[in-house]
């Protein structure tokens, strides 16, 4: 699990969550009713554990049974959900409803993991990611609730997380000086020199300041923040800077007594472990050393907004964002409604529907109305139906358009809402959203329980029983019936919640060139103030307790007082083999695999032709291609069409590009593009009849733009990614500069492809584009150099492998043979590197992003195990300790990917020299084995084995022999070796690959312009343009 880090209101998870109302997986459909059986017995009214049960129902269509308990002498809550699915979940959710936005919830989050009664050790969910083999653990602050999660397969294990869970939560220590870390503190800028400034500091301040860094985070909290003036979602539960140091130690200890007590949580359990145990464990542990308190669930009630008499106006501002294609075009304008209360469960389902038909697509009226007018480059942040807070809401306007536009957008918006409401949907459109949900329901993530969990959390948080949320079959019929009554029905919902609501905001945002400054001027006042309040006293007391918490931070943790997994019993020498087979059709080389689907078929095509004689100009605009080719019609299907029918019959078709490195020789490398798509079995004639339809004529030449209206939809996406994933871009970045397979990811999703996207967004026209689209489509589509899987049902493969015959043959020949197919690369020996530069992207973010790549060895060679364990164990022992704990950045650490490129990374980072020393230092760390103890080896294997035996969805088996070439006699040696890495062998590793680099990068920084970076000539400071 890379990138492990606490996210704070995970907006966007939750929004997509619910603005597709229920997005619940089925696993499998076969073996649910045994395990039913084993709670058969469960009824109603029975009392067990101190538990009395209060509902219990079956949900079929996603295979589960639900049990709703109450804990009598607490008052709170337990669901489980019975499912036979070995990915099991725990969770508890502490509704908390800030008063204010000192952030106190999200320090709160932050500072439970710093230490408990049982476990007086800081992190401890960092601390078990080497102790488990847990498949996810995290902890989410939202607006109205505090969630921590976990998923793990193994029972042990499960126990053992649970328990460092329920005391983190439960009992915390929350000590002062902990609060001064993860919340806010003044301390000098030099700790040891009492002469330098005095700074705010604190992991939550920098955090947030991190996130008020993007326009989008700003407009959808400011959104929130208007549309519910009068509630707790007036707040920033996250924390505003500027108001985070109001909050005193005191007001959180009060937090915690109040909100996280049993009186105000709800437990959640998910998977095939036996319920009882739960339910003992839980009672015992926990719940026992507790008195119901009726007054704490009563005061943590979110209210609702009462709703206005007349709609209301805002306008805000923000910073100017530096990769808009247009500077004079960075207003975002839009319209949001508030709708009905989330305990009105149908009601919301209805209006999740009529959002989706009103704005999904090319053929619903919004997106006629706002994207195909040209007029911005997007949807506005947040658009959609949203049921992340207790009274829904749906918003929808435009980003990117010219101030001048503002009216009429939001006129254009009016307009088309009063055309739907009343001409309504034609039917088929009403029944693609229902294929999709159907199809949803069957679809399996693999983190199914949290998936759910996150979902009924937004109405069990507002004491709704939350099963009702989980009946997709009763709301859907009940929604067929309603309609078949009423055929008007849509309409007047558009009439009513809409047209004639009241309580709707515009709310319009506008860069502002003095933002930063503004904000930077307000946190110098604020600081100012502080310090001018200071006595000797004080200023002698913040020496110390500087000086105080480094200490505390250098202290040696006593990590083993935290429970664990132990490699030798429970991690097995042998794996399941993969269940699947290989057959030729027409020349075509075809995989096949027959899974438990739930009678979904899954399709997967990679098309790799001789890249020695593909033009180089066209590597950038590959990523274009795959994000217009089902975009522009094809055939006889013009482009609405073609979605119609892409939405009725398919769970969508998509294309990326396809790059893997060669499994044992360096540089070596195949690409090309890969394209998938899933359908019910009834549907796959018609899913590859588009196929067939995308690969032999896309109509490039219908509207051209359309076509540059997709270009700069892209091109916004990818600007708005950036402050999200610097990291992966400074890495991928770095990366580039060993060549081949790096560097052709790199312009494919890199920094550079950002700026290719920027570019082709600023043209007038998208005419130029289009001939290079259609080069690639004719040298691409085609079947000449294709390959194939599918996984399937048992019972539908034969009838399946028919299908992909006749897709095959129905595919457009190349008219002059392409030549032999073969991978790319130079095969030749790993060059040494002597000096390399490093490059600063000068992009003004409020932290920084780092990245720094070697080239090492490839995943067959000996040495891979040993080196992916000590990317895992440098990365848990010591940069975590230098980069996060001490550094102050949000994360950082190192990776070993599968191309054999060891990465150091770091994010948020604010302490960029401090940082790269760290990176070097950590190769001389790992290069002396009594740095490090066999139990932090073993902990090293445990992490890397929860990415080796992840649970794998019947819809990916196979995938890593069919995209990657690892076949399983690949996999198995690998297990082997990994399991008998030792610490000699670390050291041996170290020296050889990382503290002797050959083939490495430089560091690659991407951030806020700073004095150092320029002054010093080992750095090429790029800026405006982030590749050049
Ligand atoms: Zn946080």
């Amino acid at each position: 699990m890379y990138g492990f880090g606490r996210h704070i209101r995970c907006l966007s998870r939750l929004n997509l969550v619910s603005g597709r109302y229920l997005k619940p997986k089925a696993y499998t459909s076969v073996s649910s009713a045994a395990a039913v059986d084993m709670h058969k017995t469960l009824k109603v009214g029975h009392q067990l554990h101190g538990y009395e049960v209060k509902v219990v129902d079956e949900v079929p269509e996603l295979c589960l049974s639900a049990y709703l308990l109450d804990h009598l002498k607490t008052g709170a809550q337990h669901l489980h959900i019975q499912r036979d699915d070995n990915n099991n979940m725990f969770g508890v959710s502490l509704r908390t409803t800030p008063a204010d936005s000192t952030g106190v919830a999200h320090i709160l989050e932050h500072l439970s993991l710093c230490g408990s009664e049982k476990f007086p050790v800081r992190d401890p969910f960092f601390k078990m990611l080497n102790r488990s083999l847990t498949t996810f653990m995290n902890a989410f602050t939202t607006p109205d609730h505090t969630f921590y999660p976990f998923s793990t397969q193994n029972l042990k294990d499960y126990y053992n997380l649970m328990t460092v869970y329920l005391d983190a939560v439960f009992f915390p220590l929350l000590q002062p000086l902990d609060f001064n870390q993860e919340g806010w503190r003044l301390e000098h800028q030099d700790i040891n020199d009492p002469q330098s400034d005095i700074i705010f500091k604190g992991v939550v301040f920098n955090e947030m300041k991190g996130v008020f860094s993007s326009p989008a985070a700003i407009y959808v909290r400011s959104l929130q923040n208007h549309l519910f003036p009068d509630t707790t979602y007036a707040n920033e539960s996250g924390g505003d800077p500027l108001v985070i140091p109001e909050l005193k130690y005191e007001d959180l200890k009060e937090f915690h007594r109040k909100h996280y007590h049993p009186s105000n949580a709800r437990f959640i359990t998910y998977g095939n472990f036996p319920l009882e145990s739960h339910l003992a464990f839980i009672d015992d542990y926990v719940l026992n050393r507790f008195n119901l308190n009726e007054n704490f669930r009563n005061s943590t009630e979110a209210r609702n907004q009462p709703k206005w008499s007349k709609p209301m106006r805002k306008e805000i501002q923000s910073q100017p964002d530096p990769l808009a294609p247009f500077p004079d075009k960075q207003t975002t304008v839009s319209i949001s409604y508030m709708l009905e209360d989330k305990s009105n469960t149908h009601e919301c389902f209805t209006l999740s529907i009529i959002c989706s038909l009103l704005m999904d697509g090319p053929n619903s009226p919004l997106y006629q109305a706002l994207i195909d007018s040209g007029l911005g480059s997007d949807y506005s942040p947040n658009s959609g139906f949203a049921g992340y807070t207790k009274q829904a809401f749906f918003s929808i306007g435009l980003q990117g358009i010219a101030k001048k536009d503002v009216n009429f957008v939001v006129k254009a918006i009016d307009t088309a809402l009063k055309n739907a409401s009343n001409d309504g949907f034609p039917e088929e459109r009403i029944e693609a959203i229902l294929h999709r949900l159907e199809l949803s329901t069957k679809y399996q993530t693999n983190n199914y329980g949290l998936g759910l969990a996150m979902n009924l959390n937004s109405i069990w948080t507002h004491d709704c029983n939350p099963i009702v949320g989980l009946k997709v079959n009763d709301h859907v019929n009940r929604f067929r019936k309603e309609l078949k009554q009423n055929p008007k029905l849509l309409e007047q919902k558009i009439k009513e919640y809409f047209i004639s609501n009241t309580h709707r905001l515009v709310l319009e945002m506008n860069p502002s060139e003095d933002f930063e400054k503004n904000l930077r001027e307000k946190e110098q006042n604020l600081l100012n103030e502080k310090l001018r309040k200071l006595s000797k006293e004080d200023l002698k007391d913040i020496y110390n307790k500087g000086i105080q918490l480094e200490k505390q931070q250098n202290d040696k943790q006593k990590v083993d007082i935290l429970p664990t997994l132990v490699v030798k019993t429970d991690i097995s020498r042998s794996f399941d083999a993969t269940n699947v087979e290989t057959t030729q059709i027409s020349n075509t080389s075809v995989q096949w695999s027959a899974q438990p689907t739930n009678g979904i078929t899954y399709f997967n095509a990679i098309l790799k032709p001789n890249f020695s004689n593909f033009p180089q100009h066209l590597v950038p605009y590959l990523p274009l291609f795959n994000q217009v080719a089902t975009k522009l019609g094809a055939g006889s299907l013009d482009r609405k069409q073609l979605d119609q029918e892409i939405q009725l019959l398919t769970g969508g078709l998509q294309m990326s590009v396809h790059v893997t490195d060669h499994p044992s020789q360096f540089d070596l490398f195949e690409k090309g593009l890969i394209i998938s798509s899933h359908c019910l079995e009834r549907n796959i004639d018609h899913m590859f009849r588009l196929l067939t339809n995308i690969f032999n004529s896309i109509r490039f030449d219908d509207d051209y733009d359309h076509l540059l209206q997709l270009i700069r939809i892209s091109s916004a996406e990818l600007a708005m990614s950036l402050p999200h994933y610097g990291q992966r871009y400074a890495m991928q970045r770095s990366a580039a500069a060993l060549g081949g397979a790096f560097k052709f990811r790199e312009q494919t999703s890199g920094l550079s492809s950002v700026d290719h996207f920027r570019s082709m967004a600023s043209l007038e026209s998208s005419e130029p584009v289009v001939e290079h689209l259609k080069s690639i489509a004719d040298l691409l589509l085609n079947s000449d150099s294709m390959r194939c899987s599918i996984n399937a049902e048992a019972s539908t493969i034969r009838s399946s492998l028919q299908s992909v015959e006749k897709f095959i043959n129905s595919l457009n020949k190349r008219t002059e043979p392409i030549g032999e197919t073969q991978e790319c690369g130079n095969n030749g020996d790993i060059p040494a590197i002597e000096s390399m530069l490093n490059e600063h992207h000068v992009l003004p973010f409020a932290n920084n992003y780092l990245g720094k790549s070697v080239y090492c060895t490839p995943f067959v060679h000996n040495d891979y195990a040993k080196l992916k364990i000590a990317a895992n164990l440098v990365s848990a022992k010591y940069l975590l300790r230098e980069v996060r704990e001490k550094g102050g950045a949000y994360g950082g650490g190192a990776k070993f990917n599968l191309g054999g490129v060891y990465s150091y990374y770091s994010y948020r980072d604010p302490n960029v020299e401090q940082t790269i020393d760290a990176f070097n230092d950590s190769a001389q760390w790992l290069a002396n084995q009594s740095n490090y103890s066999e139990q932090d080896i073993d902990e090293a294997k445990l992490s890397v084995f929860q990415e080796v035996d992840h649970p794998i969805m019947p819809s990916e088996q196979g995938l890593l022999l069919f995209v990657n070439g690892i076949t399983d006699q690949m996999r198995h040696d690998y297990r082997m070796r990994l399991l008998d890495v030792t610490k000699a062998d670390i050291e041996e590793v170290a020296k050889r690959y990382l503290v002797n680099e050959k083939l490495h990068s430089g560091v690659v920084l991407i951030g806020p312009r700073n004095d150092r970076t320029l002054s010093d000539p080992k750095w090429l400071i790029i800026e405006d343009k982030p590749n050049n």
